[in-house]
């Protein structure tokens, strides 16, 4: 059984490849983050590997222990798969010195199984020297050896190194799948299953994350309960939410584009409820709220504030001054005023 959930594409052609006895020798899985690119390429591993008629049974010796990372011949490279603890400084790329390693590995016969298999994840980190490295691998493929590529973003990988792979797509799984599989397979009750599937932009990994960690759902919320309040603030706290963004982008980049991203969604699910289509909103268990904020604005406005994220986001990824850029971004906000006065914004969500 193939554990991947809604790529029915991806795996009907690795199946057929399996059947047929056509296996490429290296794979470009291209897709976003937590679509479950690791779990086909384990599953993968697992299928080349499987000691039954029917692989990948995911019950066999072979097949569990590609499960817990046991299995001698499959290996996963990246940055948080180095294994090198000594090391002072967090890594940025995926080095030579990793691919040198694979290339040794590589020359070496499989030590269990049927089958050698190397995961690269996040393969756009490969330095340049590495993914030279690696192209010379993949020049001269040597057999019971399978390289699966994982990106979010091949543009970032050299051409050469793609020319050497079949690219396989995962795209993102449906808000029903989802839903039924965090349901069936997670025991998440039915809300907040439907919550997340919304929430997750078709990318289960993400869901299934935030489902078992409380935490994680509450974060969340307080940083929408932070937006809400800057929405409804006056300039000066918007300017004071700003500079307190500028300071948290010198340590933590993802953090503040990952609050822009949460905004994005937010302003998009305004959008959608401004035009009638409230079915199609990620933030489900906040209508209230966003129906509350559609009532205070035009749809110019909401389509405006939109691009003026999309912008900031650009602009702050060119490296651009953030203070300057995030209080233009507070400037741009719509003046909304918060209805039936006194209601904290907690109690909204
Ligand atoms: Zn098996």
């Amino acid at each position: 059984m193939w554990q991947i959930i809604g790529q029915t594409r991806a795996v009907s052609l690795l199946q057929r490849s399996l059947e047929i006895g056509s296996l490429a020798h290296a794979y470009l899985f291209v897709g976003p983050a937590h679509v479950g690119k690791m779990t086909l390429a384990l599953n993968l591993a697992q299928a080349l590997n499987c000691e039954t008629a029917e692989p990948p049974c995911g019950e066999c010796a072979s097949c569990q222990k590609i499960t817990s990372a046991k299995h001698a011949d499959v290996q996963i490279i990246g940055l948080s798969h180095d294994g090198d603890s000594a090391e002072a400084r967090p890594r940025v790329e995926i080095s030579i010195d990793q691919i040198r390693q694979v290339q040794h590995s590589v020359s070496l016969p499989p030590f269990e199984g049927r089958y050698k298999v190397f995961i690269i994840d996040g393969a756009e980190l490969l330095s340049i020297e590495a993914a030279n490295c690696l192209l010379k691998t993949l020049e001269e493929p040597v057999g019971k050896v399978v390289f699966i590529l994982l990106t979010t973003n091949e543009r970032l990988l050299p051409a050469t190194v793609i020319s050497r792979c079949q690219r396989v797509e995962l795209l993102p799984v449906s808000v029903t799948e989802i839903e039924s599989a965090l349901s069936r397979s997670w025991g998440i009750e039915a809300q907040k299953a439907k919550l997340l599937a919304r929430l997750s932009h078709g990318c289960l990994g993400w869901a299934v994350s935030i489902a078992l960690d409380d935490g994680l759902l509450q974060q969340r919320a307080e940083r929408l309960d932070e937006l809400l309040d800057v929405t409804h603030g006056s300039c000066e706290e918007r300017f004071a939410y700003a500079a307190q963004l500028a300071a948290q982008f010198s340590q933590n980049r993802e953090l503040v584009q990952g609050r822009l991203d949460l905004w994005l969604e937010w302003w998009r699910d305004l959008l959608l409820v401004k035009v009638g289509l409230t079915e199609a909103v990620a933030n489900i268990n906040c209508l209230d709220d966003l129906i509350d904020i559609t009532t205070g604005c035009s749809l110019y406005q909401i389509r405006s504030f939109i691009d003026s994220i999309r912008a900031a986001r650009g602009q702050l990824k060119l490296n651009a001054n953030p203070r300057l850029v995030l209080e233009v971004l507070m400037l741009s906000i719509p003046q909304v005023e918060r209805r039936g006065e006194g209601v904290p914004a907690a109690q909204v969500r």
